[in-house]
């Protein structure tokens, strides 16, 4: 529902938003529920990450727990007795059909004399700097893995647009922002904010923009994406995107984005991506899900023996937590890296005004077992050639408020809401609106099918398109929340 006040506001907004449906947008993705869809679908844990039943008997019959059922369908066997474990030749002369990223964690596994956290694990497989997951390829649309909200639709990244121009003069229109964005993936959100926004001149001149991303495949994309062109700049050359005239930095972290200037900070499907450890309540108390190698050399889970240095992580997530929210779960995620963005972002916003912006699927409270694995839009093992699919895990977004507020007294923090309260507030129906009135049948297929992927919650109750390509909504499975500094006030649309 539009709330009152912001409706002029937005209203204004967003039929002033720049330019029709675009002509250079990528085919209609492939339906969502065989797709992208697929990564927010509740029962994550695939039959297969059972390790085979005669490890899980061997391991009983020497004494090790028996095994041990999961929640939500998640099975896993469970091992504390390292005896029974896997030793790994030092050497081998076999052929191996092993990927570099196997035989990398493989030799962590074999050196360390010990399994690895499910958070080690799952930030190897994403962004192994030689071999990750997301290193050297680009994994989104009808030909990769999964597929994101700007990749669906031109109108999720010019209503980001809008809430950061809403942001901005709210922040009392600086001349000078940074705008950054966590894991821009192929640049759409951004390119499509900026061409959205062209119409607001003082707003675009403002834009210092500030990319976050590890992949070079993906910088790349993204230098294309956002029509990058190099200039000389001094005795050097600065990087300008022609969409604005602003220019572009790309950085590995947060922390190497210069700070001192009013700050707007987007992270879409950028916490998702960020490793957990996992925990299971076994007799003993919470002991951490880790991955070890099983006797024919495959990955598989197993229970650390010893309280590991991460429990300090889950003992300040449960503080956060009511008892009876405890009581429920017999898995608990934890994600301190996500902690710890969430303070560095508090701090810049405490420090130089602003705000951040996170969407992402999740929960607001604890997230039990929810790490999946997609590879070309299926669900497979999590543990299997590691690589080569996508790792992500639910956004525990409670996590992400206590620590924001945790870290300063000058910011305030804010929903979450559903993408489709959020959406919908800031004028998406005006927007598509708009976009109908003006261009080809073709095109107004696709904006109908990309605004009930964005807003919709389940099943499009009048979509009139074949039966096998119905969309499903991810309006109520993501998340947004903002973090601002408390001199902005409340941020549209919260
Ligand atoms: N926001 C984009 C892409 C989401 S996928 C979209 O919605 O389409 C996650 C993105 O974050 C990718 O660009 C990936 O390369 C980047 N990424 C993942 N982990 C990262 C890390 N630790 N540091 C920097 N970038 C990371």
């Amino acid at each position: 529902m539009l709330r009152k006040p912001a409706a002029a506001l937005l209203r204004s907004l967003a039929s002033h938003i720049s330019g029709g449906a675009r002509a250079t947008r990528q085919p209609l993705p492939p339906p969502i529920v065989p797709s992208i869809l697929a990564r927010f679908l509740s029962t994550p844990a695939s039959p297969s990450s059972t390790p085979p039943p005669s490890s899980a008997a061997g391991r009983d019959e020497d004494g090790g727990l028996p095994e041990v059922s999961g929640d939500a369908g998640a099975r896993l066997s469970i091992s504390v007795d390292r005896s029974g474990l896997y030793n790994p030749p030092d050497h081998s002369h076999e052929p191996s059909s092993d990927s570099e990223l196997v035989k990398h964690l493989k030799s962590i596994i074999k050196f360390r004399s010990g399994p690895i956290s499910v958070a080690e694990y799952m930030e190897e497989v994403l962004t192994n700097p030689q071999s990750g997951f997301y290193i050297n390829r680009d994994v989104f649309g009808e030909s990769g893995d999964f597929i994101t909200s700007p990749e669906v639709s031109q109108m999720f990244g010019e209503m980001i647009g809008v809430w950061a121009m809403c942001l901005w003069e709210q922040m009392g229109k600086p001349a000078k922002v940074n705008l950054i964005e966590l894991g821009p993936g192929r640049g759409t959100l951004l390119a499509d904010l900026l061409r959205g926004s062209a119409k607001f001149i003082d707003f675009t001149k403002a834009l210092n923009i500030n990319l976050v991303e590890c992949s070079p495949t993906l910088q790349k994309v993204q230098y294309n994406t956002l029509k990058c062109e190099d200039e000389p700049d001094g005795d050097g050359k600065r990087t300008v995107s022609k969409l604005c005239g602003a220019p572009v930095c790309w950085h590995a972290s947060l922390e190497q984005v210069p700070s001192g200037s009013p700050t707007i900070v987007i992270a879409h499907e950028f916490y998702d991506a960020l490793p957990i450890h996992q925990f299971q309540k076994a007799s003993r108390g919470w002991c951490e899900k880790m991955v070890d190698l099983a006797e024919d050399s495959s990955f598989r889970f197993v229970l650390s023996p010893q309280p590991t240095a991460s429990l300090i992580y889950l003992s300040k997530r449960c503080k956060w937590a009511s008892s009876e929210e405890l009581d429920k779960v017999e898995h608990i995620e934890v994600c301190p890296k996500a902690m710890e963005l969430t303070e560095q972002i508090t701090d810049r916003i405490s420090a130089d005004g602003g705000g951040a912006l996170i969407i992402d699927y999740g929960k607001d409270g604890i997230i039990s077992d929810s790490l999946q694995a997609i590879r070309k839009h299926k669900f497979v093992d999590i543990l299997d050639d590691p690589g080569s699919a996508d790792l992500s895990a639910y956004v525990d977004f409670a996590s992400i408020r206590h620590s924001a507020l945790e870290a300063s007294g000058d910011i305030s923090v804010h929903g979450p809401i559903t993408q489709s309260q959020f959406l919908g507030s800031l004028g998406i129906n005006f927007r598509v609106e708009a976009l109908l009135r003006n261009c080809t049948e073709e095109q107004a297929e696709s904006m109908r099918t990309g605004y009930w992927r964005l807003v919709g919650d389940g099943e499009a109750p009048f979509w009139e398109g074949p039966d096998d390509q119905t969309p499903i909504g991810m309006g109520t499975r993501y998340l947004a929340m903002a973090i601002v500094n408390k001199k902005q006030g409340t941020p549209v649309p919260f």
